[in-house]
């Protein structure tokens, strides 16, 4: 990375911009309150680091190696100073602030009257955005793929639904992209765009959504390692686009695990990744733990440990779910979860 003087000029910053362009590598310029920094997106060998020290406006040219480095908490320091988190916009929401944010809905948009009654009732609740598969992610071909996978219109109607149904009950939306051809339809109707586990480490699918410069909502693959996690967050991060929210989910349980719980609750994820990058992390107790029994206890955990927000599955009857009805809680439920995580968060000190 490059670390310019406090003193240098937008001239300056351009030169080194050019001269990094000319070396086959991108730059990430990011303009603090202290200075600016320049990262560099590609393979730092090819960067004549002593030729960078002596540019004009250049303070220090150093190597960094993380693979993470743009979404770091050392980069932001370096021209942020002391804030060292950041705080995301998703329409009228803000995530990273000292409230956690509560993110409901159902697992599946199945049909408008559905969605409704579930905005109004999260809504009631205390909740602040809406969230509603459009295009599942499911392990069975043979089940229920979500309304997107009907067809064009299908897809569009439901996403509609949702733009709807966030306007009217003031609730900022997000659903899911499954896939590349996705992004744009998708991008047009949400405040959010979510990536979920199973695309985790698709690049190309992070790259397009990065583009469409609106929030991301990225969740951990079950298998991936917290190292793995943050270097593809990265690749969001490395088109410019650091609005980035990290989710917990869920890992791969060992041993008879699966029996009890679908997935193993990373508890310890959420502190261990708050200390590496400056973007909040949000957990999702419904996958996690795929018990509905385990809703309540398990989200005051999580923000006990410090999460941003929460992701709760949530339907008025989940009975007639046609998708993870085993984990989702009534509207009536959440509102005990969001009051209880209130004082929870009011009684644990936030930020480590
Ligand atoms: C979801 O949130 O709808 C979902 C399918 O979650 P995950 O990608 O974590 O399994
Ligand atoms: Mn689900």
């Amino acid at each position: 990375m490059i670390i310019m003087k406090t003193e240098a000029t937008e001239k300056e910053v351009a030169n080194v911009v050019k001269e990094i362009k000319k070396c086959g590598l991108k730059a990430d310029v990011s303009r603090g309150e202290f200075r600016t920094v320049i990262g560099l997106v590609g393979d730092e060998r090819k960067i004549p680091f002593s030729h960078f020290a002596l540019l004009p406006g250049v303070k220090e040219a150093v190597m960094v190696e993380t693979p993470y480095k743009l979404i770091s908490k050392e980069y932001s320091k370096l021209f942020n100073g002391q804030a060292d988190y950041r705080v995301i916009r998703v329409g009228n929401v803000s995530i990273g602030t000292d409230e956690p944010v509560f993110i409901a809905g159902p697992c599946a948009v199945e049909s408008k009257k559905q969605l409704f009654k579930i905005a109004e009732g999260i809504k009631r609740a205390g909740a602040h955005m809406l969230r509603g598969g459009v295009f599942k992610p499911r392990s069975s071909v043979h089940s229920f793929q979500g309304l997107g996978s009907i067809g064009g219109e299908e897809a569009e109607e439901a996403l509609s639904w949702l733009r709807e149904a966030g306007d009217k009950y003031e609730l900022a939306v997000i659903t899911e992209v499954r896939g590349e051809t996705q992004v744009d339809l998708v991008a047009k109707y949400v405040d959010m765009l979510q990536i979920g586990t199973r695309n985790m480490y698709d690049q190309d699918l992070l790259t397009e959504v990065a583009r469409k410069n609106k929030p991301v909502l990225f969740k951990r693959h079950f298998g991936a390692g917290i190292d793995e996690f943050l270097s593809f967050a990265e690749y969001i991060a490395a088109e410019g686009n650091k609005d980035i929210v990290l989710c917990e989910r869920g890992i791969l349980p060992v041993g008879k695990g699966k029996s009890y719980t679908r997935y193993t609750f990373d508890l310890a994820a959420i502190p261990a990744i708050q200390k590496e990058t400056y973007l909040p992390v949000v957990a999702d107790p419904s996958h996690a733990t795929g018990r509905r029994d385990l809703i309540y206890s398990m989200s005051c955990a999580a923000i006990a440990a410090g999460a941003s927000g929460l992701m709760i599955e949530t339907h008025y009857n989940p009975a007639e779910a046609l998708v993870d009805g085993q984990q989702m809680i009534t509207p009536d439920e959440l509102k005990e979860v969001i009051d209880a995580c209130r004082r929870v968060r009011r009684s644990v000190v936030s930020r480590q």
